[in-house]
């Protein structure tokens, strides 16, 4: 089963992703952690590139359907075409975010014989977008993230979190801005295979995680 997670920035996607690919056993490809990992390790020197996050602005699609390529090329086995580790499929967040990285992905994807299989759209108020980023914190050892009003860190953790530098109110509304011009597209560009499920992203996590659920069960 191939997934994409669908939707603006705030919107939770990322908060489902652990525990999806464990009910489903699928492969977590999350190109914005890929990204600040390379950052972090110092593995892009390019200043503009680490700049770029820092401003919200996209990664250049090259790098990005690079990294893309290299998570699934050490994940799937090339001889007959299945997933190493008993993986069951992958499922992607963040990715693809622009039209021409969508239809790299299935040029990438038709050569090993794979499909995407669903699309889930988390809709959310954009009202309620803002009040939920500046909210959220990371645990900067175990990369765990947590949300001040719905996900309270336990006091251990608190002198040990940090905020995402594009996680500031200024830097939102560029990626809101960007969500709309580039990614959003992706909707129309998906509903034209009949792709799209609707995901009601605005409640807590649990009934998110029932709505996921309910969304992916014709395809297990
Ligand atoms: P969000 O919380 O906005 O979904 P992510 O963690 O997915 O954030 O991504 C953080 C940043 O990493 C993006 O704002 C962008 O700069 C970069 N990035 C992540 N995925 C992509 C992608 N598919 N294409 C280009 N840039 C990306």
């Amino acid at each position: 089963m191939i997934v994409i997670l669908l939707g603006p920035p705030g919107s939770g996607k990322g908060t489902q992703v652990d525990q999806t690919c464990q009910k489903y056993n699928l492969l977590p490809v999350a190109t914005g952690n890929i990204l600040r990992n390379l950052i972090a390790t110092n593995n892009i020197c390019e200043k503009s590139l680490a700049k770029m996050m820092g401003t919200g602005e996209l990664f250049p699609d090259e790098i990005v359907n690079n990294l893309v390529v290299e998570a699934i090329n050490n994940n799937v086995c090339n001889a007959d075409y299945t997933y190493k580790n008993n993986y069951k499929g992958l499922l992607f967040d963040g990715y693809p975010r622009t039209v021409g990285q969508a239809a790299f992905l299935e040029n990438i994807l038709n050569k090993i014989n794979k499909k995407v299989d669903c699309v889930l759209v988390f809709n959310i108020p954009h009202s309620m977008i803002v009040e939920r980023i500046t909210a959220r914190r990371v645990d900067k050892t175990t990369g765990k993230v947590y949300n001040l009003i719905s996900m309270p860190p336990p006091p251990e953790v608190i002198d040990n979190l940090i905020q995402r530098i594009d996680d500031t109110e200024e830097v939102i509304k560029n990626r809101l801005n960007i969500y709309k011009k580039q990614t959003e597209p992706l909707i129309e560009y998906y509903s034209k295979s009949n792709l799209i499920k609707n995901v009601d992203a605005s409640k807590e996590f649990e009934i998110t995680e029932k709505n996921i659920s309910l969304a992916l069960q014709e395809f297990v």
